[in-house]
């Protein structure tokens, strides 16, 4: 059976009224763009509150789906068979063949949902319901109906085009359109957690860019590149992203030999929000985001946080915050980054790590161990910004 359209289904919440044509509207967008390079011709277009894919002519279809399902704001994805109107008689005869292919175990409860945009036609809803659903009773012996709870929700759609029928709905991602809420900057490493809260992040409707840190010769070529992997991964649902890449290395090393040991990791996260922050300025992010959560590792305490979050002036959002590292894994498997993520290479912040880090910094003690960077760190840091790789990953 070739299924000719794709109906996808959006939540409601939160689009009523007003910005609903703008939730529609990205979420066409999004579509368009999941869909670029599927093989196949696809017309994608809003019609009476939904939208539908019209698939011209062969496509790929698993990898429609694949591509689908990972779209932002869609909760479901429904093949559907689209039929020429050639009399009602005919309609049973392809409904009926219909069930007979997509349901081979014929023991099931079923009900059948007409809707009638073309109000023309000769038999109106409830009466196409009734009389499909008498058509399918007397083919197959085994199916029962079941009006309350039906395994199958055989749809019918008259439309101006044609008869549109579908009963599976694949799940959708869920969350809101990529475009719809504005636009952060991830601060994104080699590791698990980034990744996966970028992925959170763009879920809620968020554009993202991302900027990594690397510090040449400490890291190599393989962890920038492991690092440009994981954001085309996350591109795959975010959409292309530009990612920044800083070479950290002076800023490191002048925090290294100016600062105590213990506070390192503290201070150079505080360097990493600023500049985060310069690139977030630059592009209208209106936020940060980091993988950050509570009590994972000494730069992570409730006072570390705060010592971090002291540099920035813009809001700091960190999605896996009360997230344990199993429900960080089970994302970033669920995802695709996991495997990429634990490849053995290098992040620059595992470097210049102290033995004993503070669990518990003094943020007026973090600002006056800062102050001894004072008169050559603006350099750096200019330096850092000048000398920054823009790349466009995902496109
Ligand atoms: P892991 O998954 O192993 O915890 P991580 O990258 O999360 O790796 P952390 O030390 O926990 O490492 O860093 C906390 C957060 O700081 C990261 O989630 C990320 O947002 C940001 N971060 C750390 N290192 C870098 C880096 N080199 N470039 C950009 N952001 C970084
Ligand atoms: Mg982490």
């Amino acid at each position: 059976m070739r299924f000719s359209t794709f109906l996808l289904k959006y939540g409601e919440i939160g689009i009523k009224g007003k910005n609903r044509y703008l939730f529609e509207d990205a979420l066409v967008r999004q579509v368009r763009r999941a869909l670029l390079d599927v093989d196949g011709e696809f017309q994608v277009y809003k019609s009476q509150a939904r939208i539908y894919v019209d698939c011209e002519g062969e496509y790929d279809y698993e990898d429609a789906v694949e591509r689908l399902k990972r779209v932002f704001g869609l909760v479901g994805i429904c093949p559907v068979v689209r039929l020429k109107d050639e009399g009602f008689e005919a309609l049973k005869k392809d409904v009926v063949a219909y069930m007979d292919e997509t349901y081979p175990d014929k023991r099931l409860t079923f009900k059948v949902e007409t809707r009638r945009a073309r109000k023309s036609y000769p038999k109106n809803s409830m009466e196409i319901s009734r009389d499909l659903g008498e058509a399918v009773l007397s083919a197959f012996p085994d199916i029962r109906v079941d009006v309350h709870h039906p395994d199958v929700m055989l749809n019918v759609e008259v439309r101006a085009d044609g008869i549109y029928v579908y009963s599976q709905v694949i799940p959708g991602a869920g969350g809101m359109p990529v475009g719809t809420n504005g636009k952060a900057m991830l601060l994104l490493s080699g590791g698990i957690d980034s990744p996966a809260a970028g992925y959170m992040i763009a879920k809620r409707g968020v554009e993202i860019e991302a900027v990594y840190f690397h510090a040449p010769p400490y890291t190599s070529e393989r962890a920038k590149q492991k690092v440009l992997d994981l954001a085309r991964i996350v591109s795959g649902y975010s959409g292309p992203m530009k990612l920044h890449i800083v070479n950290f290395t002076d800023i490191q090393l002048s925090i290294y030999e100016q600062c105590p040991h213990d506070e390192l990791t503290i201070i150079m996260r505080r360097y990493m929000m600023r500049i985060a922050e310069h690139f977030a300025g630059k592009s209208g992010c209106l936020g940060l985001v980091t993988g950050e959560s509570i009590g994972q590792v000494a730069s992570q305490t409730m006072q570390s946080l705060a010592a971090t979050n002291d540099v920035c002036t813009l809001p700091v959002y960190r999605p896996l915050i009360g997230f344990d590292k199993r429900d960080i894994v089970e994302i970033a498997e669920k995802i695709g980054t996991f495997e990429t993520s634990i490849q053995p290479f290098e992040d620059c912040c595992t470097i210049f790590v102290a033995k004993h880090p503070v669990t518990k910094p003094n943020i007026e003690v973090i600002r006056r161990s800062e102050e001894k960077l004072t008169g050559k760190i603006e350099e750096l840091v200019q330096t850092a910004l000048d000398t920054a790789e823009t790349v466009k990953v995902g496109e």
